[in-house]
Formats: C-alpha cells, sequence, structure tokens
C-alpha cells in the first residue's frame, strides 16, 4: 500500500538527523596542506594563514628546512617578499622538539625537503591538537610527484592544489620547468632557474 502523496520512484527524504558542530581547535587538530608548482603563491598562503592566526592571537610557530637559504635563514619569504620569521631545522623529528607546550598552529614552508618522519611529525601534532599548515612543491622539476607531500595531502583534513599561470602559454600551470641543465633533484632557486609550465609546454 503506498502512502498517500509517495511519488513512485522518488528517493525517500533522509531522516534528519541533527549535524554535529564543529568543534575545530578544542579537541582535535588537524592538517592543511597547501601545494602546488613553482609561482603558484603557496609560500604566500601559508603566511596569509599564519598572519591570520596572529591578529586572532593564536601563539603560532614556523618551521622552515635549513636547505631553503634562498633568502635568509630565520623566515620563510615568498616570492614577493612577503615575510614571517621561522626556525631552520635540518631534520623532521626536531620540530617535535622545538614545538612549545602552548603552540597552537604550526607553519612548515617547503615541506618537500624534508625526510619522510615529516609525516608522522605532523599528525603528531594535529593529534595533539595543533593546526598543521604545510606548503610544498608536489611535483618535482620532471613532474615526478614528491612522496612526502603526496602522503601529507592523504592524511591531511584540508588539501588545497594552487595553480601558477604558464610562463609560454598563460593557461593554468601545474608543472616547474627547469631552465638550467642541473638535474640534482632539489636545487634551491629564487625563481630565476624555474618557469611555471602547463601540461603542453612543459619539457621533460
Ligand atoms: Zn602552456
Amino acid at each position: 500500500m503506498r502512502r498517500a502523496g509517495a511519488t513512485p520512484g522518488r528517493l525517500r527524504a533522509p531522516l534528519l538527523r541533527p549535524v554535529a558542530p564543529l568543534h575545530w581547535g578544542q579537541a582535535g587538530g588537524w592538517i592543511e596542506a597547501v601545494v602546488g608548482s613553482m609561482f603558484s603563491g603557496k609560500t604566500q598562503e601559508l603566511i596569509r594563514r599564519l598572519r591570520l592566526a596572529v591578529i586572532a592571537r593564536q601563539r603560532v610557530q614556523v618551521f622552515n628546512h635549513a636547505l631553503d637559504s634562498r633568502y635568509a635563514k630565520n623566515q620563510i619569504v615568498s616570492h614577493d617578499l612577503a615575510k614571517v620569521p621561522a626556525r631552520a631545522v635540518a631534520k623532521a623529528k626536531d620540530i617535535l622538539a622545538l614545538v612549545q607546550p602552548d603552540t597552537q598552529v604550526v607553519g612548515i614552508d617547503e615541506v618537500q625537503f624534508f625526510d619522510e618522519a615529516i609525516v608522522e611529525v605532523c599528525e603528531s601534532l594535529a593529534d595533539r591538537g595543533r593546526r598543521v599548515i604545510v606548503a610544498g612543491l608536489d611535483q618535482d622539476y620532471r613532474g615526478v610527484p614528491f612522496p612526502v607531500t603526496c602522503r601529507l595531502m592523504g592524511v591531511a583534513e584540508f588539501v588545497t592544489k594552487n595553480l601558477a599561470i604558464c610562463s609560454v602559454c598563460g593557461n593554468p600551470a601545474n608543472r616547474s620547468q627547469r631552465l638550467s641543465t642541473n638535474k640534482k633533484l632539489i636545487e634551491v632557486g629564487t625563481g630565476d632557474e624555474y618557469e611555471a609550465r602547463c601540461r603542453v609546454c612543459f619539457r621533460r
């Protein structure tokens, strides 16, 4: 027997359940990953999020890798020269030892430079209630994904993939073209050695 007004084939409205309130920041933390190619504004986005946290009087600590000495040690700097103070560390585990008990937000720039332990470190900080914001390259100059960045994208609650603009054709670009012939996987440059390229204009 059909209920009056029921339409055959129409899905019944689901039972309305109260939506769980978001308690972000009270008990648990979380991980935000900001990834993309060079010139996609990753560090700028990281700095923007960190500054908003500072405005809200949250306690923020920022780390970068000791390899990333593009502009100056002990700060992170975007290509548009926005900067925030940061602690340069050589190993991922060093971060765990340096995060203060009352720190609420942890920012990490250029995560792809770090060893594999960075994933555990970020998870452990988030498990202990910290908001962890990481920024990094998702692909190397050959267009091969960085394993560390991919694993962080996998465990993060929030992933933002930034695109740059292709220097050749102007389309959205997700690759970093190395202009020099250097074959080192990690080359730290201020940008003259690279340009953003789309899938079509990228040369392996
Ligand atoms: Zn292009």
